[in-house]
């Protein structure tokens, strides 16, 4: 990205880039521009100014001379999006109102009537909805793949293909694809990829940088990190960003509030020191799991029963605190036993969060390769508690589970 600031270090972008305090009479935090609209002297200076292009100097210094409206552009808005962009090493980053709000605008940015996409099964339920059930009404179909070889992504393309989507890895079975590889494929048929990076954040993974077209976050994950916003975004180059933003962000209208910008900007000043502890929480919990003798297995990317261990090291920088844990001993009763026992971890179906969470759930034995049949897991969010008490906490919880049922 082209720039003036010249730190690329992900801690200084969080504390300042986006931002000059001596637009706002010192202020070191950016106020929040709670309007709707923006006023102008003179009419002449309406049609002069108005540009949807953002000005590069103008964003970079945290403020543009190009507001007009809030659902078309924002300062408090466009100082996380400075961040995010700078994150991911994207040119430009577009806020929305919910992961959900982001993930429709970059899948609607890469399609027309008649398109077909290739996804994998383990894709974020809602947008799996999407795809699968909503857009055919559009004519556009969905093929399903394992994903876990780039040759199924290759062998699933149609003349009509426009869009390979990723998300690597996803949040229940955090399964990977070979972000670099699908990436080549889909140029070399001349369509789009999209990646969902709301497990790894740019701290751990960089999708652009391998190829991608377009990155999308639930940004109401790690980006806000305090479960106290839903906001989603996408980052890609401008040439992408453009049309998106006029079409399917201005036009659809699923902004991002100032506030929940604002908030979002609180959140992301520690991005890099949360992840670098969710990373080192979720790999000490992992070690003890891995050797509980009530379990028996781990769904982890970097653990010892990682069956991606290339594609791990290969993609991932480090790892987040979403893991799963699937009992030795199966069934409903144990794995909520588990869940119940737990005084730490709140039971919720989010994660991303300061908190650690749990929550059950049932997998068809289709979701898995290993043809070992249907089972429970206890999905688990490591928080930013001390490590010691989580894993206590864990073990007190197994031997409940162990008498479950
Ligand atoms: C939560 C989530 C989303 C959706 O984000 P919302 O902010 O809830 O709309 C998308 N992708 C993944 C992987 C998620 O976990």
């Amino acid at each position: 990205m082209e720039t003036p600031f010249p730190s690329r270090h992900a801690e200084t972008i969080c504390a300042h880039l986006g931002e000059d305090p001596s637009q706002h009479n010192g202020a070191v935090i950016p106020p929040i521009y709670q309007n709707s609209l923006f006023v102008l002297n003179t009419m002449e200076e309406r049609f002069a100014n108005y540009a949807l292009q953002p000005n590069e100097e103008a964003v970079a210094s945290g403020m543009s001379r190009h507001y007009d409206y809030t659902r078309v552009g924002n300062p408090t808005t466009d100082a996380a999006e400075a961040k995010i962009a700078a994150l991911e090493g994207a040119e430009q980053a577009r806020c929305f109102g919910s992961g959900m709000g982001a993930i429709s605008a970059a899948v609607l940015s890469c399609i027309k009537a008649g398109s077909h996409v290739i996804a994998p099964h383990t894709t974020y339920g809602p947008t799996r909805q999407l795809l699968a059930n909503y857009l055919p009404r559009f004519g556009v179909q969905t093929t399903f793949i394992d994903g876990s070889s780039p040759q199924e992504y290759a062998e699933a393309i149609r003349p009509e293909t426009t869009l390979l989507y990723l998300e690597s890895p996803s949040s229940i079975l955090m399964r990977q694809q070979d972000l670099e590889a699908v990436a080549h494929i889909a140029r070399k048929h001349g369509a789009r990829t999209i990646c969902d990076n709301s497990w790894a954040t740019p701290i751990y993974q960089n999708p652009l940088a391998m190829g991608v077209d377009l990155v999308v976050h639930s940004a109401t994950k790690y980006l806000g990190g305090h479960s106290d916003i839903v906001a989603g975004v996408v980052c890609g180059s401008r040439e992408l960003m453009h049309p998106l933003i006029v079409n399917e962000g201005l036009t659809l209208g699923a902004i991002l509030d100032p506030f929940s910008s604002w908030l979002l900007i609180r959140g992301l000043r520690t991005l890099p020191i949360r992840m670098q502890h969710h990373c080192q929480n979720a790999k000490k919990v992992a070690a003890m799991l891995e050797g509980h003798s009530q379990v028996r297995r781990i769904y982890f990317p970097g653990s010892n029963s990682d069956p991606q261990k290339e594609l791990t090291a290969r993609q991932l920088r480090g790892v987040s605190g979403l893991l799963s844990v699937e009992l030795k001993k199966q069934g409903r009763a144990p794995s909520f036993a588990l869940a119940n026992a737990l005084r730490y971890f709140g039971i919720g179906c989010s994660w991303g969060g300061f908190e650690s969470l749990a929550l059950a759930s049932h997998h068809p034995a289709e979701a898995f390769t290993d043809g070992e049949g249907e089972r429970w897991l206890v999905r688990l969010h490591i928080g930013l508690e001390h490590p010691d008490d989580l894993i206590s906490d864990l073990q007190q919880a197994l031997e409940k589970a162990a008498l479950a049922g």
